[in-house]
């Protein structure tokens, strides 16, 4: 396939990567009955006090841009996590409030979760954000049209392209930047006493990413890799990440791009197509 350098730098591919810091909320989000599940929760909240510290390390190591979603009930309960990010250059983008699954609530909680989501981010000092991604990936009619109304930019949370794309709901649209599960830590190694992934061997990952860069280069795409920093942030499982990220920059042939600088690249060319 032609390859058709579109990216800044005249680079062939473009590449974001992810985290979604659900901290607590991941679990409290699923039910009451966590609330008293203090080891669980404690896994949790590793993915702050360890996680994202190791993985900005190697953010700034490779001086790559990222994209933080955090849900509001995390931006609550850990104080400077939000400042820090965005100290760093990263962009913080929204993630619900107490990462209730859209699909599994009601529409007045849908809008609770955008709006509670909304005010913390920005009490936590964030500028408005940009982009939504869905719990779980569950992206309800409810929720899209909330996104639509409350002036989001992008949301991701669909799989209908390997590209960005423009996601439709009756009549309504919005620019989406594409996800799937194999490009996500938490099916591989997610695992806890109820279920969950496999402990996969993250060499796999290794491989599995380095073909998905390679695909995208090839056919001159953007792709996005979905990470948590309490599954990632474990320590060998983050030297694995950053083998596909040396891979990357070895390339020369790659643009890390935050979410929000994507949209805006691809947004005049997708939305005047409508
Ligand atoms: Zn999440």
């Amino acid at each position: 396939m032609a390859t058709t350098p579109t990216w800044p730098g005249g680079k062939s591919a473009a590449v974001s990567l992810t985290f979604d810091v659900d901290a607590e909320a991941g679990w409290l989000g699923e039910g009451a009955e966590y609330a008293r599940r203090l080891t669980i929760l404690s896994e949790a909240r590793y993915g702050v006090t360890r996680g994202v510290p190791r993985i900005l390390d190697l953010l700034a190591r490779h001086d790559i841009p990222a994209t933080f979603f955090v849900p509001g009930h995390t931006a609550e309960i850990h104080d400077g996590l939000v400042q820090t990010l965005l100290d760093a250059g990263h962009e913080v983008a929204h993630h619900g409030y107490l990462h209730l699954r859209s699909d599994k609530v009601s529409a007045t909680d849908q809008v609770e979760e955008i709006d509670r989501g909304l005010d913390a981010l920005a009490k936590a000092g964030a500028p408005a954000p940009r982009g939504y991604r869905s719990t779980s990936w569950e992206l309800t009619p409810e929720t899209f049209e909330l996104l639509v109304d409350r002036g989001f930019a992008y949301d991701s949370s669909c799989m209908g392209d390997d590209r960005p794309y423009v996601e439709h709901w009756e009549g309504q649209s919005i620019l989406e930047i594409p996800v799937h599960w194999s490009l996500d830590d938490w099916p591989r190694f997610g695992w806890n006493i109820d279920g969950g992934g496999n402990v996969a061997d993250p060499a796999e990952m290794t491989r599995t990413w380095i073909s998905e860069f390679e695909s995208a280069r090839a056919e001159g795409r953007h792709t996005s890799f979905t990470m948590h920093p309490e599954v990632i942030g474990r320590p060998y499982r983050l030297a694995h990440l950053e083998r596909v990220i040396e891979h990357m920059v070895a390339s020369d042939d790659v643009h890390f791009a935050r979410l929000d600088d994507i949209a805006a690249t691809v947004a005049p060319r997708l939305l005047a197509a409508r």
